[in-house]
């Protein structure tokens, strides 16, 4: 069994569309860790994609911002005036759609949450080092899959010791850890590579590899700025941050 595991799409359909193609030959389910809209100018095409692709979903934050279950005041001013936007292009059988998504669940010893295993509605951000020690004690399971800071990552725990291997490519699951990985962001990935990122995870090979894929990030970008959504949003698309 392989499953391809995306996060932080954020309406950016270009992106998805790509990366959905990469991991059809290559994984037997696709699950999705939230924020599939948000930013980018395609909300209800990402949405759509994902209900009817999607083995599983988790809510993000902006899941739960646009659908009414966070308050704006979270969300900077920026992210605000896009789950504002993102909140106008949506029906109401979409906004359902996106409340009666859990915020964390388990399948095949993994457990799937947006931000943290820890408090998932406090959408706390996994960043150093011990921000990753300090969940394991928060999920049963062995491994748990993150997004949320769209900077791919891995944190393991086991009887050699403690690692923390930010940008992480390929882990190799040894026998008698537990891990905790970030699988980065489709859609608008922050560390320095604009490429989309989304991560494979082989049950049968124990390895989790974090797969980059080009996209037309140059449409993505129109659409952003033809939508009038803050042109920072389009800016950002090719630096990677
Ligand atoms: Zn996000």
């Amino acid at each position: 069994m392989r499953y391809a595991i995306l996060s932080d799409i954020h309406g950016n359909l270009e992106a998805l569309d790509a990366v959905l193609a990469d991991a059809a030959s290559r994984a037997d389910a696709v699950l999705v860790l939230g924020d599939v809209v948000g930013y980018g100018a395609d909300p209800q095409a990402c949405l759509e994609r994902v209900a009817e692709r999607a083995h599983a979903v988790v809510a993000g934050n902006h899941e739960h911002g646009v659908a009414g279950l966070l308050d704006l005041d979270w969300f900077n001013d920026r992210a605000r005036l896009a789950v504002e936007w993102t909140r106008r292009k949506l029906d109401p059988d979409h906004l359902a759609w996106l409340r009666a998504r859990p915020l964390i669940l388990e399948l095949d010893d993994a457990t799937l949450v947006h931000a943290s295993p820890d408090q998932p509605a406090e959408w706390e951000y996994l960043v150093s080092a011990e921000d990753g020690y300090d969940v394991f004690g928060a999920f049963a399971t062995r491994v748990c899959f993150v997004g949320h800071s769209h900077r791919p990552g891995a944190w393991s725990v086991g009887s050699s010791g403690r690692a923390h291997e930010p940008g992480a490519r390929e882990i190799e699951l040894e026998a008698g850890r537990r891990y905790v990985i970030n699988v980065g962001s489709v859609g608008q990935p922050r560390d320095r590579d604009p490429r989309a990122s989304y991560a494979l995870w082989d049950l049968d090979g124990r390895r989790v590899t974090i797969e980059r894929v080009p996209y037309d990030l140059l449409t993505a970008q129109r659409k952003i700025l033809s939508a009038g959504l803050p042109r920072f949003l389009a800016d950002r698309l090719p630096i990677g941050a």
